[in-house]
């Protein structure tokens, strides 16, 4: 081989395993175009996390909105602007880094609330129906059930389904492609009826807000089912607080 060749190959190599590693490492962080995201652990002070990302604790606190007397709390999340050094940020909560280790398809953009429609209900019951009245092959058709105190499950209780051991496609919602781009999760009750629980809205916001963040999904499409395109249904319900439900997100710094 021509030495001129072998450098070309070998500047093609290390682009390639430039770029494998970008998506590696890049698809791990919670990077923005100008900065990263980073939730606050037990302890951790702005002090700390400006070293840990090289960048000014000033431009941390004016950028959000942080007055140098208030203190953070674990849980928050806080932009840090410009963060030269992305550093691997792993949620404190346990059953959020569970969920998230099973997550291995880019392919969710977006994420779709429904009810059950009933007023009580769990993973295993709705399994059973999916089965065999609507003869699922896979079973349950949606990723996650969010309990609400009923058939054995505690209140607020987040239930996996198979579908995300397995990342499979949904079988909750066919408008819009739901099924194939859309987390599927079920809140337990009848909002036309009900509300749903404080528990229930605590778990459900706790897990959107991390499943946001893993996939880079944007609050718009975090959608009720009824708000995906071409659907014609009230589900999860006109009681559901989709609009406090999305301000919480929000607030919890989901883009
Ligand atoms: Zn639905």
């Amino acid at each position: 081989m021509k030495s001129s060749r072998r450098v070309h190959v070998i500047a093609a190599t290390i682009f390639v395993i430039a770029n494998i590693w970008f998506l590696l490492i890049g698809s791990h962080s919670l990077a923005t175009v100008d900065g990263v995201y980073h939730r606050v652990r037990k302890g951790e002070t702005v002090w700390q996390i400006s070293r840990a990302y090289r960048v000014d604790m000033k431009a941390i606190r004016k950028a959000n909105r942080l007055p140098s007397s208030m203190r953070i709390r674990a849980g928050q999340y806080l932009f840090i602007p410009k963060a030269e050094k992305v550093i691997r940020i792993e949620s404190q909560d346990s059953q959020m880094r569970y969920i998230l280790r099973y997550g291995t398809s880019k392919r969710w953009k977006y994420i779709v609330v429904h009810h059950s429609a009933t007023e009580k209900g769990s993973k295993s019951v709705f399994d059973r129906n999916h089965r065999n009245e609507r003869h699922f092959r896979h079973g349950l058709g949606y990723h996650f059930v969010i309990c609400n105190g009923t058939c054995g499950k505690k209140d607020g209780q987040i239930e996996i389904s198979q579908r995300w051991w397995k990342q499979l496609n949904g079988a909750h919602c066919k408008a819009g492609n739901g099924n194939k781009v859309g987390i599927g999760i079920c809140v337990v009750g009848n909002f036309n009826n009900t509300r749903p629980s404080r528990r229930q809205i605590d778990s459900l916001v706790r897990l959107v807000t991390h499943l946001c963040y893993e996939y880079d999904i944007p609050v718009e499409n975090v959608r009720g089912h009824g708000e995906m395109p071409g659907a014609s249904t009230e589900c999860p319900g006109k009681n559901f607080p989709m609009h406090k439900f999305k301000e919480a997100l929000r607030e919890r710094g989901c883009r």
